[in-house]
């Protein structure tokens, strides 16, 4: 079992909480992403689980036992960093071989090692060549392959794409998909890439101010993001949020926004009706806005004010009263700046967020 387990783990530098009491368990095989902002505290809390960083308090185990105070050869595990670190006066062949021959290990081993991990990593016709002779993404699967060659029982990769080009990160990152589903090995993976994060982890840990705000799945993450912070953060376009007072009119539950009044199913209604303070933010993505050419029952009154055709789809920035939200629509939808459209909020897909406290809220 190589599960990783991180309690209640402090790293501080001088004055700055990097790691700020942080428990996390990630499983035996599961790939698990660290995402937030740069300063967040991710790159530390992976230095913290590597051994390149003492922690201040708490305890980390891999597979069960306790590595807090080993050093990091001792921990079993295999490193991927931003820059790739391959040694340029070795081979590729000698790249991905230098941990096996760190752990002494016998010869014929290492070259049947070496031969499969450039197997699964497609550079079996490079293993003579020098990095200098490689390509970006070439060098990168080498650091990859030189990672899972060794006897590591978790893989831990700080930000591993973030130096290739657009076209290649795309590329590697369903390559790095396939190889990690292939081996079946426990990742941890630093990024601040949203998508990275959505299209690869089992889990994501958001983290903030050297914190993990939410732990779940990517779909969770989008849908039902825990907090303003979050809808804010995931997504592209991130959330809209629209200022909401909430009523109770003739008996029902009402929320009054800048660019129109939305009318809750009662299950949330009466969630936002035990609010302390009525003021809420009401969070929904461009993709759960329906455009309509027309007034229709329950559609809100917009102004077209910018159209982006983004080939797949449009992004349409509308202003929709005192607000402004953006939406998305299908590519052939035509509108103009100035026109006026009726947007239809899709009621199950809002995330309604308490704004005394930025925390969203979900109703059983
Ligand atoms: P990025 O995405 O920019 O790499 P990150 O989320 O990985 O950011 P960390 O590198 O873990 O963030 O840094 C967390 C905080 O700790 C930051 O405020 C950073 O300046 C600080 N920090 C990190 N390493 C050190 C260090 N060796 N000495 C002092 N402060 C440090």
């Amino acid at each position: 079992m190589a599960e990783i387990q991180v309690k209640n783990v402090r790293k501080t530098f001088g004055k700055v909480k990097a790691v700020w009491d942080i428990d996390l368990t990630v499983h035996d095989r599961e790939f698990v992403v660290l995402l937030g902002p740069s300063g967040c505290g991710k790159t530390t809390l992976l230095r913290c689980i590597a051994g390149l960083e003492q922690v201040d308090q708490g305890r980390i185990y891999i597979g069960q036992r306790d590595v807090t105070d080993l050093p990091p050869k001792q921990r079993q595990i295999a490193m991927v960093f931003q820059n790739y670190a391959v040694f340029p006066h070795l081979t590729v062949f000698e790249n991905v071989a230098f941990g096996l021959r760190m752990q002494h290990k016998p010869k014929d081993e290492i070259k049947k090692r070496v031969q499969d991990a450039a197997e699964l990593l497609h550079i079996e016709e490079l293993l003579d060549r020098y990095p200098a002779q490689l390509s970006g993404g070439q060098r990168q699967r080498v650091a990859v392959a030189r990672a899972i060659a060794v006897d590591a029982l978790v893989l831990l990769m700080d930000e591993p794409l973030s130096n290739l080009d657009a076209l290649l990160r795309l590329e590697m990152r369903a390559e790095l998909k396939r190889l990690l589903q292939e081996i079946e090995a426990t990742t941890l993976y630093v990024t601040h890439d949203q998508v990275e994060a959505l299209s690869l982890g089992d889990r994501i840990a958001v983290m903030r101010s050297g914190q993990i705000l939410q732990y779940d799945t990517p779909l969770n993450v989008y849908d039902k993001p825990a907090d303003l912070f979050i809808g804010g953060f995931i997504g592209n376009p991130p959330m809209n949020f629209l200022d909401g007072e909430v009523r109770t009119e003739d008996g029902q539950v009402v929320v009054h926004t800048g660019g129109g009044d939305i009318y809750p199913p009662p299950d949330v209604g009466a969630m936002l009706s035990r609010l302390k303070e009525p003021s809420v933010l009401v969070g929904i993505r461009a993709e759960n806005i329906e455009t309509l050419p027309a007034p229709a029952e329950g559609a809100l009154q917009a102004e077209v004010l910018v159209v982006e055709p983004l080939g797949s789809h449009n992004l349409i920035t509308m202003q929709l009263g005192t607000e402004q939200v953006k939406v998305n629509t299908s590519a052939d939808f035509k509108a103009q700046p100035g026109q006026t459209l009726w947007l239809r909020l899709n009621i199950d897909k809002i995330c309604w967020i308490e704004k005394a406290t930025g925390r969203a809220m979900y109703p059983d």
